[in-house]
């Protein structure tokens, strides 16, 4: 196979689980990453491969590349809270300037495009479960403002490019997703409450725990990121396993499967937490014939057990802020 694909934060969680799909179906990947939130640990075991080229790069500055490329996959941009509210700045920036820089080096190579988009452009939500045609409820001020109006302005400007320059373009809005390569110090609730649980520590709750989301295993995320990246359709996107677990029962189950003798407490929930998500799928499923198969128990089991061989716990309390 002679195609190529450019996969931006191709280092970091869910980029590097593309990378290895690419790979795995006979792509040449270019992986592209500024290493601010993504780690080259991610994608050492490809550095060797002839197939694979890893490029340092900050997306927000000009992209050159030679060569042909067939499909850009706009994935890089800090995804945990911790993370954008650490880095507010940036996240603006990459959902922003270097979205505009990937849609540029897309159509400058007539490549198909796709953007990583969130669920959390439908902020706190008041309709439940999310529909792709809801316009969200979000706080534009507010400190996840920085990621959802990022984002939001990223799904407009490359809608702004298919229509205006018929390029193929993808939208998917992606739902909580956990798996293998999670960052032990992520701060999201799963590698968190996984890295408290196998050291003993009090599992930290936000809030009442009452909040709900949908949790996703990689693994079928990236099924159906392929499956709509070969799609025809142009419309966004919602991938995410549409089982609906409040932050308690999550909790309590990953005590279970640790076999942890860990405390949960209880801390202050964030500015503007969401209090319910969960994916409506069904355009996903009459689309792509795409419905997640990892239960919840399952993916938990696989992710930890790569906790359990991979680094040790670093983990800090940050939340809330
Ligand atoms: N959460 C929690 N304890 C933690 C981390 C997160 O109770 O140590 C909660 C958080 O307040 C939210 C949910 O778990 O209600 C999911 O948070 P996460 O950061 O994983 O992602 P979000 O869906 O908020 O982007």
């Amino acid at each position: 196979m002679d195609k190529r694909v450019l996969i931006t934060g191709g280092a970091g969680f869910i980029g590097s689980h593309l990378c290895d799909l690419f790979i795995g179906k006979g792509y040449s990947v270019i992986c592209l990453d500024n290493l601010v939130t993504g780690t080259l640990g991610n994608v050492r075991h490809l550095i060797k491969n002839k197939s694979f080229k890893f490029v340092k790069h900050d997306i927000t500055k000009y992209i050159t590349l030679k060569g042909k490329i067939d499909y850009v996959l706009h994935f890089a941009s800090p995804a945990s809270p911790v993370d954008y509210l650490k880095y507010p700045i940036k996240t603006l920036k990459v959902g922003s300037l270097g979205t505009h820089n990937t849609l540029g080096i897309a159509k400058a190579k007539k490549a198909k495009f796709m953007l990583a988009s969130t669920s959390e452009i439908y902020g706190d939500p008041l309709v439940h479960p999310q529909k792709e045609s809801y316009w969200g409820n979000v706080n534009p001020i507010g400190p996840r403002g920085v990621y959802d109006e990022a984002k939001r302005f990223a799904e407009a400007i490359t809608m702004a490019y298919h229509k205006t320059h018929n390029m193929d373009t993808k939208i998917v809005r992606i739902f909580n997703t956990y798996g293998e390569r999670m960052r032990h110090y992520d701060g999201r609730a799963v590698p968190t409450f996984l890295d408290q649980t196998l050291s003993n520590k009090p599992i930290t709750v936000f809030g009442s725990g009452k909040q709900t989301r949908s949790f996703c295993y990689i693994n079928d995320l990236v099924d159906g990121i392929y499956k709509l990246v070969m799609s025809g359709t142009n419309q966004p996107v919602n991938l995410g396993n549409p089982h609906e677990f409040s932050i308690m029962e999550l909790a309590r189950l990953i005590i279970k499967l640790t076999g942890s003798k860990s405390q949960i407490i209880f801390k202050k929930l964030p500015v503007d937490d969401p209090k319910i998500r969960k994916p409506d799928i069904s355009l996903a499923k009459s689309k792509l014939n795409w419905e997640p198969k990892v239960t919840l128990k399952e993916g938990l089991i696989r992710t930890i057990r790569y906790f359990k061989q991979n680094g040790k716990s670093v983990y800090k309390y940050r939340y809330p802020v």
